[in-house]
């Protein structure tokens, strides 16, 4: 399955939604992969809860940085929970490639750190 959309915004909307349903299409066009790496690493795919819980704040996220555009000053607690879940998505699949490195992600709720 390729992924539609004639612009990166459209192909990174089709992607995540794809992704949500459990199909991960690696954007062949721009080069990105789902949140979660799983269209390259398909253990990687994360639970449908998981995945739900990522687009609803991402959805959130984007309304909140367009008002932040206009204010800064404002909280963005959605958008800063997604960055959250993305930066835990990384680690596991920093994890995937080398799991003997200690992983930290500044700002995540999902660190991860292993002793070797
Ligand atoms: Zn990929």
């Amino acid at each position: 399955m390729k992924l539609k959309g004639n612009t990166y915004k459209k192909r990174v909307k089709h992607q995540l939604i794809e992704w949500v349903k459990g199909n991960s299409i690696h954007n062949e066009k721009d080069n990105e992969c789902c949140p979660d790496f799983s269209c390259c690493k398909p253990n990687l795919l994360q639970p449908e809860e998981i995945r739900k819980t990522f687009y609803t704040l991402s959805e959130l996220g984007d309304k909140e940085m367009k008002e932040w555009e206009k204010d800064n000053s404002i909280e963005t607690p959605n958008y800063d929970k997604a960055h959250s879940m993305l930066g835990g998505f990384l680690c596991s699949g920093l994890d995937e490639i080398d799991p003997n490195k200690s992983i930290h992600v500044v700002g995540s709720s999902f660190n991860k750190s292993k002793l070797n």
